[in-house]
């Protein structure tokens, strides 16, 4: 069976928040039984009022995500034993959420980690050492990294120089390249190991870039790895791109906070292969879902809509005896180095599924 929604009639130029939050209003009948094996990951970088508004959250607004969570039956879990939960196949609480920090800035030492610990909010902190082992004005310091470690909070790598991990230099080859990457994973491990007494298990990547080399490599370190790419994790995410919310700067409102607090994983087959890099400003993406899991987590596959940069994009479903696949196009060239095509489905109980696909094109 062939279904095309027809999407030319929707105005194109609403935004992706205003589109979701019109959906806030369909009531969709209560499902009982799901499985409750979906996790919001956060990313933050600074909670302070001083640094880079595009990647800041206020303390105020940050005391309020927490709060919100608090009030509506959200559950701040541990990371690492959320995904071995995940991987292993038990349930999470219902709308669980982890929080992580990317970079080590001393804003997180300072202002998130009180009002964590007043909330009693478990958190990853991923340290790109460089700055560290340097004493950079802005960052952390060693002592107060152990400091956390020893009370809990889990520190992951986040390399030891935050460089583009997925580009070559000029003029470098496949085996500087690779090199150039283990080297820099490698040393923020050494780093980390040495200072904290165990080897870390979680990895960011550097600007969320990933590709599928470098998920090799960072698979050989044994990492659960995370990106930057918007979405719910579930039991058939990528373990070594794990979506995670952005939630500075215009991320940071708490109104579409909610959506993505609560957010669904769509169980698409096709993300452990994904690979970002492209190299046309027009790529046409594939997913697919079992059909199985379709009924099993009440999704309804007409009910997906994709958009870039907050246009809706043209969505294409064929649905055979066992599985269903969406073809995903773009109504025009993407610009910049990075984009997202960012899909949702309405969920049981005003809640939604999120998945989004990362591109990178590389001049
Ligand atoms: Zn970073």
């Amino acid at each position: 069976m062939n279904l095309k929604l027809n999407l030319n009639t929707q105005s194109i130029r609403r935004s992706v928040i205003d589109i979701l939050s019109s959906f806030l209003v369909i009531m969709l009948p209560c499902s009982i039984g799901f499985s409750q094996n979906h996790l919001s990951i956060l990313v933050y970088h600074h909670v302070s009022n001083t640094t880079p508004p595009s990647t800041s959250i206020s303390p105020e607004g940050f005391r309020s995500h927490l709060q919100f969570m608090k009030d509506n039956g959200i559950t701040v879990v541990d990371l690492e034993n959320a995904v071995s939960a995940l991987q292993k196949g038990l349930d999470l609480p219902d709308k669980a959420v982890a929080i992580t920090f990317d970079d080590g800035y001393e804003s997180i030492y300072e202002t998130a980690w009180p009002i964590l610990k007043e909330f009693s909010a478990p958190f990853s902190f991923f340290i790109s050492t460089d700055p560290i082992n340097k004493s950079q004005q802005g960052y952390v310091t060693w002592g107060q990294i152990k400091e956390m470690h020893s009370q809990g909070v889990t520190i992951g790598n986040h390399t030891s120089d935050h460089a583009y991990l997925v580009q070559k230099t000029q003029n470098e080859s496949t085996s500087d390249w690779k090199q150039r990457a283990q080297k820099s994973i490698k040393k923020a491990h050494a780093d980390l190991t040495k200072q904290l007494g165990i080897a870390p298990r979680l990895f960011a990547y550097p600007y969320g870039e990933f590709s599928k080399e470098l998920k090799e490599i960072v698979g050989g370190f044994d990492y659960i790895a995370l990106g930057q790419h918007s979405g719910a994790t579930g039991p058939l995410s990528d373990w070594l791109a794990l979506p995670r919310f952005p939630m500075g700067g215009i991320y940071s409102n708490l109104e579409t906070a909610r959506i993505k607090f609560t957010s669904r994983a769509l169980p698409a087959l096709d993300i452990e292969q994904w690979s970002p890099i492209v190299d046309t400003r027009e790529p046409t993406a594939q997913l697919t879902i079992d059909n199985i899991n379709i009924s099993k987590v009440g999704l309804q596959a007409t009910s997906i809509s994709c958009f870039l940069g907050g246009k809706e994009m043209e969505v294409k479903i064929r649905t055979n005896t066992t599985h269903t696949n969406f073809s995903i196009a773009a109504r025009g060239k993407s610009i910049g180095r990075r984009w997202n095509y960012t899909c949702t489905a309405p969920a049981e109980n005003n809640r939604y599924f999120w998945l989004s696909l990362p591109f990178i094109f590389l001049d």
